[in-house]
């Protein structure tokens, strides 16, 4: 025992409103049903972590989550949270299906543990890039009409790469962006196809969007998750950048599309791997020589922040898609990193340095 010893673990749901419909090629949201979880250690100090399951893309769903984090709370009861990596591992092994529950696990007792020493989380990780930093902004598959009411409103608060949701239309894909691009200056795209596309699709869109001048900086995730043939072909067939997301969910899927030169960045998320294995694909990533990209599921400032701390801690994020707090109705929150327009503030008070409302009714272990 020591006064980092984990000894109470809480976890409640939470539900925030999308202002406007999540769509993706595969799924829907019109609530983030995320869950809230806290750890406290010994010596009082209590940490926060959230879990925000998307079953689309991880097969969870908020019920199943709630019972796989309480069934391994009792993991961490009397377990020193200086051993995070440890216990991550552990988790890992009990529950290999269900990240996000774990991520929120994670994340409460690596904000308690750095709290308790009274240092940002971000610094746990080393300090490497603590700067201001940009995130683009997703535009949910929705209308031509939706689709530049959302883009004009964000350009006016400064947005100017937007990550657009495509793969369900490819012709309608293009049009869409092509209104966008002759309607505002100085502006760039991601394509994020969620898997959506064929091949032969996204070789259209890609050619389409050039023959109108548009700027496409990064293809994530055109094709299915096990077509790493498919990503390498459109990385050479079109000269843009392509990005796997649901391609890797693990340090082996990262392994193995470096080895099939599958992509040029990977996006990593706590959300599909848990934080530990998130770092060891980062660390990984770069050694291989890949870039990197950083992004979540739909989640409030509390997972977001500490996806933020991987951005300033380990260094080498490029490409920063952190915005689903920005898409939510209200921000349960207090504390922690701020938003400026796109810019995202770093913070200097300990962990995350969030608060967040406990309810009564909620699952306590210890
Ligand atoms: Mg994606």
């Amino acid at each position: 025992m020591n006064s980092h010893t984990i000894q109470r673990v809480e976890i409640w749901p939470i539900d925030v409103p999308i202002t406007d419909p999540f769509v993706v090629a595969t799924g829907a949201r019109v609530t983030a049903q995320n869950l809230f979880m806290r750890v406290t250690l010994r010596d009082g100090t209590q940490g926060i972590g959230e879990a925000a399951p998307f079953p689309e893309v991880g097969g969870e769903d908020r019920a199943s989550c709630l019972a796989v984090a309480t069934g391994l709370a009792p993991t961490l009861i009397g377990q020193s949270a200086a051993e995070h990596q440890a216990i991550a591992d552990k988790l890992s092994e009990e529950a290999p299906l269900y990240p996000a529950a774990r991520c929120g696990l994670e994340t409460a007792m690596l904000d308690a543990y750095s709290r308790s020493l009274r240092i940002p989380l971000w610094q746990l990780w080393g300090s490497v890039d603590v700067r201001d930093r940009e995130t683009n902004i997703t535009i949910p598959i929705c209308d031509l009409d939706k689709t530049l009411e959302l883009t004009q409103s964000w350009y006016a608060k400064g947005f100017r790469l937007f990550k657009m949701k495509v793969g369900k239309d490819v012709e309608e894909d293009i049009r869409r962006l092509e209104t966008v691009h002759y309607t505002l200056p100085n502006i760039a795209f991601i394509g994020d196809g969620n898997q959506g596309f064929s091949r032969e699709d996204c070789l259209l869109f890609a050619a389409g969007v050039k023959k109108f001048g548009g700027r496409l900086v990064l293809l994530e995730q055109p094709v299915i998750r096990d077509d790493l043939e498919g990503l390498q072909a459109i990385r050479h067939l079109t000269g843009v950048p392509v990005a796997a997301d649901e391609s890797v969910r693990s340090l082996d899927d990262a392994r193995q599309v470096a080895r099939m030169h599958a992509a040029d960045y990977i996006n990593i998320k706590i959300m599909k791997t848990g934080v530990a294995e998130a770092l060891r694909i980062a660390t990984f990533a770069r050694s291989a020589g890949m870039r990197l990209m950083v992004g979540g599921m739909v989640e409030t400032r509390v997972a977001m922040g500490c996806s933020f701390s991987l951005v300033l801690g380990v260094g080498g994020i490029d490409v920063l898609d952190l915005d689903t707090p920005l898409l939510l109705s209200t921000d349960p929150v207090k504390g922690g990193y701020r938003y400026t327009g796109p810019v995202l503030h770093p913070w200097h008070g300990a962990g995350l340095d969030m608060q967040v409302f406990c309810p009564e009714d909620r699952v306590s272990v210890q």
